[in-house]
C-alpha cells in the first residue's frame, strides 16, 4: 500500500464523507467533511473496511455485493468509529442482556 491508496477529492455524486473500494482504496470527500472529528471518524471507518477486506483476502476478500457481509462490515466500522469519538462511553462491547423467560403452563418457574 502506498499514498495512492488514499484519495482526497471533491465528491459531487457521493453524499458521504468518504468511501472504500478494493480497486480504488480509501476516498475522503473534502467538500463533505467539515470538522477534524468527521475526518478522523471517516478515516477510521474506511480503514476498517480496508482491514476487513484485507483480512478476508484468503477467501477472495469481502463480497461487497453480499448484503450480509456488507451489513456486518458497516456495523463493525460504525461501532469502532463511534468508539473513537470524544465522550465515547466504553471500548467494551455491550453485554448481552439476559432474556426473561415467559413461564408457560407446565414449565418450571424462571430462575432469577
Ligand atoms: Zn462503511
Amino acid at each position: 500500500m502506498d499514498r495512492s491508496f488514499f484519495k482526497v477529492l471533491d465528491c459531487h455524486l457521493l453524499e458521504a464523507g468518504g468511501g472504500y473500494s478494493p480497486a480504488h482504496g480509501v476516498l475522503l470527500c473534502r467538500n463533505q467533511l467539515r470538522t477534524v472529528e468527521q475526518v478522523h471518524s471517516t478515516v477510521l471507518h474506511e480503514l476498517l473496511h480496508a482491514y476487513d477486506d484485507c483480512r478476508a483476502q484468503p477467501q477472495g476478500g469481502l463480497d461487497w455485493t453480499n448484503c450480509h457481509q456488507h451489513a456486518c462490515a458497516e456495523v463493525r466500522a460504525a461501532w469502532h468509529a463511534a468508539l473513537g469519538r470524544p465522550g465515547a462511553p466504553s471500548r467494551a462491547p455491550p453485554k448481552r442482556r439476559r432474556r426473561s423467560r415467559i413461564a408457560r403452563p407446565g414449565s418450571p418457574e424462571p430462575s432469577a
